[in-house]
């Protein structure tokens, strides 16, 4: 039998991310009743710190269920079948997010794009122009595509719709860049917000949420589509709970530990200490392939690039997979895999939620013994050129 490594795992996956010591803390108390005065004050509360990080005076649903459910309920609440919509081509989770709502009987048009390089917002400007009967009833975004480690620009997008003067919703999946890098839905005009717990809330997995515009409300109004769980309207009359079924209260104990244990650290600090990480990751990474044999950052787009992910290419003829066994198995190192095609041919490392420099370092050496256990070329100096980053 193999013995498990001793010591702490260093976790580096894009989600689930680390639960700080704080939160299983705040978790760890006896359950309380969900429809008592004192929960609902927490709950309340709760639900204003949600729409602080995600600056919104909004109105928010939250779902026991992952960020599949809060995608689904984007959906159905606000479109039936037959409906379009067109989706700007990430990776992975655009594609995931598309298969749904192809499922649902929605029609879905695809804003191809290069993965690497990322959608050209001037093709969405044009294919909005050409849409003079308002056919396309929203564009879906993924801001931060876990699989590649690139942002999308909202704000470019929103002027695209402003400037074609579309009247499409606008919808954002936020899952992996929530309390990770900035996000302004009221500023960036954003009708729909995709969040999940297990990510930048630092919070096991199973609870998700979407914040919700003034004018995605009408149009949910007013859409027959059949649905349950997910009715906001559902939810409206279920106050002051707004929550269908038994409510998790010990999500929301941790989520009201991971709100606090956010704003001591001031949301600006936090998304700088994400940028400061970020930036250490992809030296490092430039470093391994500096000579051209090493793998390779992902993304390609500069201005693009993602402060909670970062996707790394394999040299050719090495498998990523092979790699990560290397890491978890003799170093307790996890590491997240290539997603769809990129599945041996890429891994992630996550570096949001509850992560500091030691943690990083650990992880980025540790990634360099592991290339060296399994075998991957890389160029000497990534771990310096972290160092040299975190110090400037
Ligand atoms: N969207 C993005 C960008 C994600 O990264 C993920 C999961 O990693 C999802 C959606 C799906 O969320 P879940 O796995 O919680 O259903």
């Amino acid at each position: 039998m193999n013995a498990k490594p001793r010591g702490r795992q260093f976790f580096n996956n894009p989600g689930p991310t680390n639960i700080p010591d704080r939160i299983l803390r705040a978790m760890d108390r006896p359950v309380m009743d969900f429809m008592s005065d004192e929960f609902l004050a927490i709950q309340h509360a709760c639900h204003a710190g949600v729409k602080r990080v995600l600056k919104t005076d909004q109105t928010l649903y939250m779902y026991s269920a992952t960020g599949h459910g809060a995608w689904e309920a984007a959906l159905a609440n606000l479109f039936s079948a037959g409906d379009t919509v067109l989706i700007i081509e990430t990776g992975y989770f655009s594609q995931s997010w598309a298969e749904m709502a192809t499922n649902l009987g929605i029609k879905v048009e695809t804003l191809a794009a290069d993965w690497r390089k990322g959608a050209d917002i001037s093709q969405l400007a044009d294919r909005l122009a050409r849409d003079k009967a308002h056919a396309i009833k929203a564009v879906l975004t993924v801001h931060n595509e876990t699989a590649t480690g690139m942002v999308l620009p909202l704000p470019d997008i929103r002027r695209a719709l402003d400037e074609a003067k579309h009247p499409a919703l606008l919808l954002s999946d936020t899952i992996s860049s929530l309390a990770s890098m900035d996000y302004k839905m009221d500023a960036w005009g954003i009708d729909v917000t995709v969040g999940g717990s297990q990510k930048g809330l630092m919070l096991p997995t199973g609870m998700s949420l979407t914040g919700v515009s003034a004018k995605a409300i009408e149009v949910s109004r007013k859409n027959k589509a059949p649905r349950h769980y997910w009715n906001w309207e559902l939810m409206n009359g279920r106050a002051p709970q707004k929550f269908i079924g038994t409510a998790p209260v010990h999500m929301f104990f941790g989520l009201q530990e991971s709100l606090k244990m956010l704003e001591e650290e001031g949301l600006d600090a936090v998304f700088a200490r994400h940028a400061r990480l970020g930036e250490a990751t992809r030296a490092a990474v430039r470093a391994w392939g500096a000579d051209g044999k090493g793998p390779q950052l992902f993304c390609q787009s500069s201005d693009r690039l993602s402060n909670s992910v970062t996707a790394v290419l394999m040299p050719e003829g090495t498998s990523s997979d092979g790699l990560r066994k290397a890491a978890i198995d003799r170093y307790n190192l996890s590491l997240g895999g290539g997603l769809g095609p990129l599945m041996g041919k890429a891994f992630r490392i996550g570096h949001m939620g509850d992560l500091n420099e030691p943690m990083l370092l650990g992880c980025l050496a540790t990634t360099e013994l592991a290339m060296k256990t399994a075998g991957v070329p890389f160029a000497p100096g990534g771990v310096d050129a972290a160092i040299e980053s975190l110090a400037g």
